[in-house]
C-alpha cells in the first residue's frame, strides 16, 4: 500500500465541484431535493444497481410510499413487491425497519448528523455521509465503490480496498480532502461530482482520462497504471448449487410459497423447491399426478456469493382445489403475477410460461440448459 502525496488536496474538491456543475448529472429523479427520505431511498437502491434500472423502481416506490410515515405503517409484504427484481432484498427489509425506527425514535425525521444516521438499520458510514451531504450540506466524506476507484487511482493507493489498512487510508484521505477544501465548498456538488466522475470518467476497465478534470495530478494517469488500480481482489471461485422447482398450475392459478425472512428471498414469493428428482416425484404423487411433471429449460442465477442452477418442472393439475394450500403457500392468479413480489429468476421462469398475450401451454425441453 502506498500513497501519492503529490496532488494538492485543497484543489481537489474545487476541481470536482467545478467539473460537476459543467459536466455532471443534474436531472436524475432524486436530484434537486433536500428531502433526506428521497435521498436515502435513492442511495440504498443505487448501492448494487445501475442508475437506469433504479429510476423506474424509485418512482414506483415513492408513489406508493411518499414519506417515512407511510413506509413505517406498511407491512413488510406490502413493501417487497416494490423491490422485487432489484435483488439484494435485505436492503428492502432494512429500509422498512429503518422507517419504523425513524417513526418510533425520531418523529419520522432523519437524525441531524451522519454519525447518528449511520446507527440506523442498513445505513453504513458512506451512505450516512451522502445523505447528510445532500440533505444538510454536512462536510463529511463518502467512500462508495466509485469513489474508491477515483481515489486509489488519483492518489496512487495500492492494496485491496476491502482490507482494513487500505480502507482506513482511503477514508482518512477522503476526509482530508474535505477538510482541506474552502469553507464555501458546495458539499452536495462535491459528493455528486465524485460519484459522477466514477461513473462517467473513472470507470472500471479503461477510464476516459482525456475528459477527466483530475488528470493533471492523477497518479494513475501520470504513471500509466490505470489498469492496476484499484488493486484487484484475489479471485475466489463462486460455489455452485443446484435445485429443482415445480410450477404447479390449476386452471389459472399457480402455487407459490412465501419465503421466510431473513432468508435470501425473505418476504418474496417463490416456487416450491426440491433437492432432487425423487422429491419432485413425491410431490407429484401428493398432487395425485404421479409422473406427470414435465421438465423445462434450466437457468443459472448468479448471487453475490454463489451460483444457483435451477431446473424448473411444470405440472398441470386442474383437479386440485385452489382453496387448499399448505402453510406459507398460496394459489396466485396468473393475471396477478406482474404485481406479485417475485425474485428475478422466478419471474423469468413464469414470464416464459405465461406470456400475458398467450396463455397456451409452454414448450418443454428434454435437457436443462443454462441461460444465464
Ligand atoms: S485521470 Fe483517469 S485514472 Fe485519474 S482519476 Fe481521472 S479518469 Fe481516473
Amino acid at each position: 500500500m502506498s500513497l501519492n502525496k503529490t496532488p494538492a488536496l485543497s484543489s481537489l474538491a474545487c476541481t470536482v465541484v467545478y467539473w460537476q456543475k459543467q459536466h455532471g448529472r443534474h436531472h436524475l429523479p432524486w436530484q434537486g431535493t433536500q428531502d433526506p427520505y428521497r435521498i436515502w431511498l435513492s442511495e440504498i437502491m443505487l448501492q448494487q444497481t445501475q442508475v437506469a434500472t433504479v429510476i423506474g423502481y424509485y418512482e414506483r416506490f415513492l408513489s406508493r410510499f411518499p414519506d417515512i410515515a407511510t413506509l413505517a405503517q406498511a407491512q413488510q409484504e406490502d413493501v417487497m413487491p416494490y423491490w422485487a427484481g432489484l435483488g439484494y432484498y435485505a436492503r428492502a427489509r432494512n429500509l422498512h425497519r429503518c422507517a419504523q425506527e425513524l417513526a418510533t425514535n425520531w418523529d419520522c425525521r432523519f437524525p441531524p448528523t451522519p454519525e447518528q444516521i449511520a446507527t440506523l438499520p442498513g445505513i453504513g458510514r458512506s451512505t450516512a455521509a451522502a445523505i447528510a451531504a445532500f440533505a444538510y450540506g454536512t462536510r463529511s466524506a463518502i467512500m462508495d465503490g466509485n469513489v474508491k476507484r477515483v481515489f486509489t487511482r488519483y492518489f496512487g493507493i495500492y492494496g485491496v480496498t476491502s482490507q482494513r489498512e487500505t480502507e482506513k487510508l482511503l477514508w482518512d484521505t477522503a476526509q482530508s480532502a474535505v477538510e482541506a477544501a474552502p469553507a464555501s465548498l458546495d458539499m452536495a456538488a462535491y459528493t455528486q461530482g465524485l460519484m459522477d466522475l466514477g461513473s462517467q470518467c473513472c470507470i472500471r476497465g479503461r477510464p476516459d482520462c482525456a475528459r477527466c478534470p483530475l488528470k493533471a495530478n492523477c497518479y494513475a494517469y501520470i504513471h500509466g497504471v490505470q489498469q492496476q488500480l484499484p488493486t484487484p481482489k484475489p479471485r475466489k471461485a463462486s460455489p455452485e448449487r443446484a435445485c429443482k422447482m415445480l410450477v404447479v398450475r390449476s386452471h389459472d392459478r399457480i402455487l407459490l410459497e412465501k419465503q421466510v425472512s431473513p432468508g435470501i428471498w425473505g418476504g418474496l414469493w417463490s416456487l416450491p423447491r426440491y433437492d432432487d428428482a425423487s422429491e419432485i416425484d413425491a410431490a407429484c404423487r401428493n398432487f395425485g399426478q404421479a409422473g406427470a411433471a414435465q421438465k423445462m429449460a434450466g437457468l443459472l442465477h448468479v448471487f453475490s456469493h454463489f451460483k444457483l442452477h435451477i431446473e424448473p418442472w411444470y405440472l398441470q393439475c386442474d383437479t386440485l382445489r385452489v382453496t387448499e394450500a399448505g402453510q406459507g403457500q398460496a394459489w396466485i392468479a396468473i393475471e396477478d403475477l406482474p404485481s406479485t413480489a417475485l425474485p428475478a429468476p422466478i419471474r423469468k421462469i413464469l414470464d416464459g410460461l405465461f406470456n400475458p398475450h398467450d396463455r397456451a401451454l409452454p414448450e418443454f425441453t428434454d435437457a436443462p440448459a443454462d441461460t444465464g
